[in-house]
C-alpha cells in the first residue's frame, strides 16, 4: 500500500497509488472491465500508512478527492501524467573515479595519466569534474586509464542541498528567561508524557518564541522522536532555516515550494529514510514522511498562507492538529496575534494557553502612532503619499544611523490607470479587476491572472490621451524615497523582486549588515525578521485592506499592523511606528496601536457572534464558476433551490447566490453561496446532498467548488 503504479486510463498512462488491497473483487466493480497495471514504480511505498490515513482524513473533512491530497503531500514530479516512468524525479548522479588494483605487468603511462593516478592516490575517490581540474587532464585521459583497468568510473547520488550556502548565520543559545522556562517546562512535560496535547503560545513580537521552539525540538530529538516546524512562507525560512541548520546540523530537512524539484525530492528522501529528523517547511511540509513524530510547531499560526487556495483546500494548521492527535505528538501553535479561532479554542480549553507577555530583556514595545491623513489632505489641499511626519521620521532615523521599514501592501507602480476624459479604468480582460502599472517593465499587469499588456498611450475606451495613473505601489514608493533622499540607500522587497530566491536572500542579508538604510515592501516584510537596528516602521496605508468585503478584514489588518510594528525596536534602542490612514478611529487600528490584543479579541468576538461568523458557526462556501454568465447564474440558483430542499429543518442558513466580490476571475464568472451551520457535520450533509441532486440534474460538478472553513471570502 502507498506504492505507485503506472496504469492505463482511457488512452493514456497515468500514475496511481495503491490505497487498498482486495482478495476478491468489491461488489461495485463486478461488472466493470478491468485492465492490468503496466508497471509498479516503487518497491518501497512512497506513502506510509500514517500519511495515507492523514490524507484520507483531509479528503473527507475538506470534501476533496484523496488522490489530490496524496499528490499535494508528495514532492512535485512524483505523479507525472505521462506515458511511462521516464519523467519521474530521480536522485542526482555525479561521476566519480577511483583507483583499481595495480596490475603486475608494467604498463606504459603518459605524464597526464600518471598525474591522474597520483591525484587519486593522495585524495582517494574524486568526482570526475574535480579530478580533471586538479590533474589538469582531459576526459579522454581518464577513460584511457579505465580501458587499462587502472581506474573505475562510476555514478553516485549526490545530495542537492538547498542550504549549501550558509550566509554566515550562527545560532547562539540563550539562557532562558523565567517566562520562557515556564512555557518550555509545560511543553516538555506534555512531550514526556507521550500523549497528544496542544498549546497556543501567545507571545508578543520579540518575546523569544523561536528559542522555545528550538529547545522543544531538541527535546523531541532527545526523546528519540522527530520534530517538525511549519512556517507561513519562504520569507521566513532563509535565515531561520540556516539557524536551525547551525543548531541541528544535517538532521534538518527543508521543504518549500521555491526549492527546485530535485532539491525537494532529495530532502523528502532524507526524511523518509530517517536521515533527517527535523523538518522545517511551508504548508505541505505537514505531510512530510517523518517517523515517530514527537512535536509539531506551527509558527505564526494565524497566517492565511497555511490555507491552500486551490483544491485540496486544506489548512495546514488544522491538519497539524489532527496529525499530532493521530501520532500522539505535541503541537504548539505560536503567534503574536493568534487567530480568533485558535484564541477561542484556547478559551474553551481545547488548547493549553501559554503566554510570553513581555519582550526579551523587558525591551519596550515600539510606540505606535496614527497619522490622520485627512488632516494631511487639508493642510496641503491634495492627497499626499507620505505625510510630513513620516518623511521627517525617515530622515531622523537615517541621521542617527538607524534603519527603517516602509510597508505598503500593494506592489507595482500605480494601482490603476484612469481616463480623465471618459472616466474609464483599464480592466483585465479576464478578471473583474483593474490592471496595475509596473514601470520598470513598462507593462500593465493583472495581479490575479498575470495577464500583461503594453502601457496604453491613449485611453482604450475613448481614444483620448488624458490617461493618468492613480494609487501608488511599492515600486513608486521606492522611487519617491530615492528622489526625496538621494543619500538614502533604499531596497524593495515584494513578489516582483523576490521571484529569485538568491536576490531576496541577498537583500535581507544586505539590510541585516547595514548596507541598506530603508526597506520598502509588502507584507512579506512584516513577519519574523529580526533586525535589531530597525527603529522606525512606517505603514503608508492599510485602508484598502480594511475596506475588503471579507469578515476577516479587521482581524487581518490588526494582525498585519501588530506584526510589522513588532519589527521596530528589537535592539537596544526603542522603536516607533507611524500608521497613515483615513480611518483613524477604526477599532482594528486603535487596538493595534495600543498593543491591546485582548481588547481587540473581545470586540471582534462580539462582532462575530452578532453576525454569526466563525468561530461561532461552521462556514462553507460554494462557488459556482464558468465562462458563461447565464449558465453560472442558473446553476447557482438551482443549487440554492436544492440546498433549501435538503434542509427542511433549517439546520443551516444560506446566503446567496450573489456575485462573488471578485465576480470574474481568469475568464470565469463566479457566484457564491455561503452556508452557516451550528455543526460542520450538518453543513456537510446538506452541501453533499444538494451537490448530488444538482449533479443528477445535469450540472457539472467541476464548475462548483465547496470550501470548508474558507479563509478568503473574495
Ligand atoms: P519572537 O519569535 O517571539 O518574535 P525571537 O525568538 O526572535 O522572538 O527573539 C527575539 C530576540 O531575542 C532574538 O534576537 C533572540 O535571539 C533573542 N533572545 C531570545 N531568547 C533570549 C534569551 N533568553 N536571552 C537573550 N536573548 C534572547
Ligand atoms: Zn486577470
Amino acid at each position: 500500500m502507498g506504492a505507485r503504479l503506472v496504469v492505463p486510463l482511457g488512452r493514456n498512462l497515468v500514475t496511481a497509488f495503491i490505497l487498498a488491497l482486495h482478495n476478491d473483487l468489491p461488489s461495485n466493480l463486478v461488472d466493470v472491465e478491468l485492465r492490468d497495471a503496466q508497471d509498479l514504480v516503487d518497491l518501497e511505498p512512497v506513502c506510509s500508512p500514517e500519511i495515507l490515513e492523514l490524507a484520507r482524513w483531509v479528503a473527507d473533512y475538506y470534501a476533496c478527492p484523496v488522490g489530490e491530497v496524496i499528490k499535494a503531500a508528495l514532492p512535485p514530479g512524483m505523479s507525472p501524467k505521462t506515458r511511462g516512468a521516464a519523467k519521474f524525479i530521480k536522485p542526482k548522479l555525479r561521476r566519480f573515479v577511483r583507483l583499481m588494483e595495480r596490475p603486475d605487468d608494467e604498463q606504459k603511462l603518459t605524464d597526464a595519466q600518471q598525474r591522474v593516478l597520483a591525484n587519486l592516490e593522495s585524495n582517494g575517490p574524486m568526482s570526475l569534474q574535480s579530478l580533471l581540474k586538479t590533474a589538469n587532464v582531459s576526459a579522454s585521459t581518464v577513460s584511457s586509464l579505465e580501458k587499462k583497468a587502472r581506474v573505475k568510473i562510476y555514478d553516485e547520488a549526490v545530495r542537492r542541498d538547498p542550504l549549501a550556502e550558509d550566509f554566515g548565520v550562527k545560532s547562539e543559545e540563550h539562557v532562558l528567561t523565567p517566562a520562557q522556562s515556564s512555557v518550555l517546562t509545560q511543553i516538555e512535560a506534555q512531550m514526556n508524557s507521550g500523549a497528544y496535547g496542544a498549546f497556543l503560545l501567545h507571545g508578543v513580537t520579540g518575546s523569544g518564541k523561536t528559542e522555545i521552539y528550538m529547545r522543544a525540538m531538541q527535546q523531541a530529538l532527545s526523546l528519540g522522536r522527530s520534530a517538525m516546524m511549519l512556517v507561513p512562507e519562504i520569507a521566513l525560512t532563509p535565515v531561520f532555516s540556516r539557524r536551525l541548520r547551525a543548531r541541528f546540523g544535517d538532521q534538518v530537512a527543508i521543504f518549500h515550494s521555491s526549492l527546485q524539484k530535485g532539491e525537494r525530492f532529495d530532502e523528502w528522501t532524507r526524511v523518509r529514510n530517517g536521515e533527517a529528523r527535523v523538518v522545517i517547511g511551508t504548508r505541505s511540509a505537514v505531510f512530510a514522511p517523518v517517523r515517530n513524530l514527537g512535536l509539531i510547531v506551527v509558527d505564526e499560526e494565524h497566517e492565511s498562507s497555511y490555507r491552500q487556495q486551490e483544491s485540496p483546500y486544506y489548512n495546514a494548521r488544522d491538519v497539524a492538529i489532527v496529525r499530532a492527535q493521530k501520532e500522539s505528538a505535541t503541537v504548539v501553535l505560536g503567534s503574536a496575534t493568534p487567530s480568533l479561532e485558535s484564541f477561542h479554542n484556547a478559551r474553551k480549553g481545547k488548547y493549553h494557553f501559554v503566554a510570553l507577555p513581555e519582550r526579551i530583556q523587558s525591551r519596550p514595545m515600539a510606540e505606535a502612532k496614527i497619522v490622520d491623513m485627512r488632516n494631511v489632505f487639508e493642510r496641503h489641499g491634495k492627497p499626499r503619499v507620505f505625510s510630513d511626519e513620516l518623511l521627517e521620521a525617515i530622515r531622523e532615523t537615517r541621521e542617527r544611523g538607524e534603519q527603517s521599514i516602509i510597508l505598503l501592501n500593494r506592489r507595482g507602480y500605480s494601482s490603476f490607470i484612469l481616463c480623465r476624459s471618459c472616466g474609464e479604468t483599464v480592466q483585465c480582460p479576464n478578471c473583474d479587476v483593474t490592471l496595475t502599472y509596473h514601470r520598470s517593465e513598462r507593462v500593465i499587469v493583472c495581479h490575479y491572472c498575470n495577464h500583461r499588456e503594453a502601457v496604453p498611450r491613449v485611453c482604450p475606451s475613448c481614444g483620448k490621451k488624458y490617461i493618468y495613473y492613480v494609487g501608488e505601489g511599492t515600486e513608486q514608493l521606492e522611487e519617491m524615497l530615492k528622489l526625496l533622499f538621494p543619500a538614502l540607500r533604499v531596497a524593495r522587497i515584494d513578489r516582483d523582486t523576490t521571484a529569485r530566491r538568491k536576490v531576496f536572500e541577498q537583500s535581507l542579508a544586505d539590510f541585516s549588515a547595514g548596507r541598506i538604510d530603508t526597506l520598502v515592501g509588502t507584507q512579506m516584510l512584516a513577519k519574523g525578521h529580526d533586525f535589531p537596528n530597525v527603529t522606525l516602521v512606517g505603514v503608508v496605508s492599510v485602508d484598502a485592506g480594511l475596506a475588503l468585503p471579507d469578515f476577516r478584514s479587521a482581524e487581518r489588518t490588526f494582525q498585519l499592523i501588530t506584526q510589522v510594528a513588532g519589527r521596530a525596536g528589537r535592539g537596544d534602542r526603542p522603536g516607533r511606528v507611524l500608521i497613515q490612514t483615513y480611518h483613524p478611529y477604526h477599532y482594528a487600528l486603535r487596538h493595534a496601536c495600543a498593543q491591546d490584543y485582548e481588547g481587540f479579541y473581545e470586540e471582534e468576538l462580539r462582532y462575530r457572534q452578532n453576525h454569526s461568523y466563525p468561530p461561532f458557526v461552521a462556514l462553507g462556501s460554494l462557488l459556482v464558476h464558468g465562462p458563461d454568465l447565464g449558465r453560472v447564474r442558473n446553476d447557482s440558483l438551482e443549487l440554492r433551490k436544492q440546498l433549501d430542499r435538503v434542509n427542511p429543518e433549517r439546520r443551516c442558513r444560506m446566503l446567496g447566490p450573489a456575485p462573488a466580490p471578485l465576480s470574474r476571475l481568469k475568464g470565469e464568472h463566479r457566484f457564491q453561496i455561503l452556508i452557516k451551520s451550528r455543526t460542520r457535520k450538518s453543513l456537510r450533509e446538506v452541501a453533499d446532498a444538494a451537490l448530488r441532486s444538482v449533479a443528477a440534474g445535469g450540472v457539472n460538478l467541476r464548475s462548483i467548488s465547496l470550501e470548508i472553513d474558507p479563509v478568503s471570502m473574495m
